[in-house]
């Protein structure tokens, strides 16, 4: 939602907000295997590194300014500096910097790779402003990459490998590739440099066997980039992902490693020649700015509308419902149970003893208002819960739920080939009978597929309920 007192700015409710953390913590766990170190860094910075970053000199009209209370700077004993305004940051690229600068660096030590998911404020005039697509606070799965200019294509390379992995796993898809190559005349850095840089991004588009485009002088004057073109439902295209090379920034940051045969290195050139590498010196890295998704907002508001509450199970924040039968206190007591089995959390009810494992939990919601079961699960349906297990007496007796997971997406592929769902149904009496013998539910090839029918009330216990759905989510089913 947004509300008039800052308009622009999404307001995030519960389930818009699991959502939010289900794709950042999918990159956060990519992260390991793609070599980033998530930061954190401020919010605000004073005018003067918005200068030399050249972003108050070129982007300051899309900037809030920020006063702090009571500066004057006439009185003693004020840092240096402490009266200036302050800028909103727009993006993280300059803190990024700091970080890197704040460390002598050797070209053992690249690349090296920031991750950082700040919020970031751009003052987006009014009429441009719409839905979660353009707004005023957003943020990206923003990432730097620092790296030797022999390492610009192996990066590339693994970013466009990122972004396949990432957008075959949302399910989001076809999308296309555009280089923007150097502009005609405004442009910094030497034509070597650019040739160089856009070579390495031709070759990594290429080895990446997908089809590509070029557009002809439509680079920033700082370095060529690559552009992930995303076609919605309706045909309709969004940039989401994006890849630029930056020659600049490291020059106005003064950022520098040190590395054997310095002017070679930074042609991206290597030697042999023992009296050329005897001599190390300063080298300016490479600097990636590379975002998976892009906005946050705008993947959210893309895939709110490619699975028009569809969902992939990892990603629905509907993800489980438990109706009771009635509202009795034992009935209430075991579904109240169930919940806290398949979240992960302790038994009891209120005030653990010991800390919830690292986990990534299940959400699962209640219904034990007095209304007809009819009801509930008609309204369960309606919001599209993936699967709406129902408790009365009995299941409280025999420690059962009886589950329905045909809101579940391709319930019979996904779901119907669980072995310890299998196992568990042929060991009830209901599908007993369809086994020949007791010695088949130890074969895997022997124990049936569960159907259509067998899913769309099966009885099964919260424990194995609980592991076979966190098996789902894991998955990325
Ligand atoms: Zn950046």
């Amino acid at each position: 939602m947004t509300s008039k007192y800052s308009p622009g700015s999404p307001l995030f409710l519960p389930n818009g907000a699991k959502m939010f953390n289900k794709l950042t913590n999918f990159l956060r766990t990519q992260y390991a295997n793609f070599g980033f170190d998530e930061v954190i860094t401020p919010t605000i910075y004073k005018k003067s590194l918005w200068e030399k970053s050249g972003h108050w000199e070129n982007y300051a009209d899309d900037m809030y300014a920020v006063t702090g209370r009571g500066a004057s700077g006439e009185r003693e004993g004020r840092q240096i500096g402490e009266d200036e305004e302050y800028g909103l940051k727009p993006m993280n690229c300059p803190g990024h910097c700091l970080i890197f600068a704040s460390k002598k660096r050797s070209y053992r030590d690249l690349p090296i790779r920031y991750a950082d998911f700040s919020p970031l404020h751009r003052n987006e005039v009014h009429g441009a402003l719409s839905g979660l697509t353009r707004v005023r606070r957003f943020h990206q799965d923003d990432g730097h990459i620092f790296c030797r200019p022999g390492q610009i294509q192996e990066e590339i390379s693994r970013t466009l490998d990122f972004v396949r992995l990432t957008y075959k796993t949302l399910g989001l898809g076809p999308y296309r590739l555009a280089l923007s190559t150097r502009p005609t005349d405004h442009f910094i850095g030497t034509v070597e440099e650019w040739d160089n840089a856009e070579g390495a991004l031709k070759k990594s588009l290429d080895e990446s066997g997908q089809l590509w485009e070029v557009n002809e002088g439509d680079g920033a004057f700082y370095g060529p980039k690559i552009d992930v073109i995303l076609r919605d439902s309706e045909g309709k295209e969004h940039q989401t992902a994006t890849i630029q090379l930056d020659f600049q920034l490291p020059k106005r940051f003064e950022l520098e490693y040190q590395a054997p045969a310095p002017e070679l290195e930074s042609r991206g050139l290597t030697t042999t020649d023992p009296s050329l590498l005897e001599v190390e010196g300063p080298v300016t890295p490479v600097l990636i700015h590379r975002a998976v998704l892009g906005s946050v907002e705008r993947i959210m508001a893309l895939l709110i509308e490619h699975y028009n509450g569809h969902w992939p199970f990892w990603l629905n924040p509907r993800q489980v419902l438990i109706a009771t039968v009635n509202d009795s206190q034992p009935v209430v007591e075991f579904a109240e149970r169930c919940q806290k089995i398949i979240m992960g959390m302790s038994r009891q009810l209120r005030s653990p003893k010991k800390a919830t494992p690292p986990y990534q939990s299940i959400s699962v919601e209640l219904d034990t208002s007095p209304r007809f079961l009819t009801k509930k699960i008609s309204d369960a349906k309606r919001k599209r819960y993936a699967v709406i297990a129902v408790v009365g007496n009995q299941d409280a007796a025999a420690n059962r739920m009886i589950v329905d997971f045909t809101g579940f997406p391709d319930f019979e592929i996904n779901v119907g080939k669980h072995l310890a769902l299998r196992h568990s149904a042929v060991a009830s009496k209901e599908i007993k009978s369809t086994a020949e013998s007791a010695n088949e539910r130890e074969s895997t090839e022997q124990t049936p597929f569960l159907s259509a029918k067998d899913l769309k009330s099966l009885p099964v216990s919260p424990k194995i309920l609980a592991s076979c759905l966190a098996d789902f989510q894991s998955s990325y089913v």
